[in-house]
């Protein structure tokens, strides 16, 4: 559920509605029907991309699971297709869910991270402590 505007009974476009309907720029890396994946506009990994559904419906990845499972599958399956060209296969798929886990924008969104060198990252690293 998207954060009421101040005109009752209306809501405020998120930035990344926005951005499907073209009216903000954003560096697009694939696009279908249902589904943006875009550059991370301040990234924090080597490659760190979101997958977007176009729908701006759900807020969170819980919201998503229980309202749409085959986008939320459809949204990993793109992760992992994007993944395999820009990060050599192996990357993070990060939902963050509510303010504070971090989660900023409350249109639901995927962060795909990853491109690290061979070594890869340690299991403390791989828990997100940057
Ligand atoms: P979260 O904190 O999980 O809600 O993630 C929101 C993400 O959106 C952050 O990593 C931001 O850097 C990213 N972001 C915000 N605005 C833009 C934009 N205009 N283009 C691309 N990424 C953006």
């Amino acid at each position: 559920m998207r954060a009421p505007s101040t005109i009752e009974g209306m809501t405020e476009p998120s930035i990344f509605e926005r951005i499907v309907a073209r009216e903000i720029p954003a560096s697009i890396i694939l696009e279908n029907e249902r589904i943006l994946v875009i550059e991370d506009i301040a990234p924090r990994a080597p490659v760190h991309l979101l997958v977007i559904p176009k729908t701006g419906e759900y807020a969170n990845v819980v919201e998503l699971a229980a309202g749409d499972p085959d986008l939320l599958a459809e949204m990993v399956s793109v992760a992992q297709a994007v993944a395999t060209s820009t990060t050599g296969g192996d990357f993070r798929l990060i939902f963050n869910t509510g303010p504070r886990s971090g989660q900023t924008v409350f249109h639901v969104h995927g962060h795909i991270m990853g491109g690290w060198d061979a070594a890869g990252r340690t299991a403390e690293e791989s828990l997100g402590h940057e």
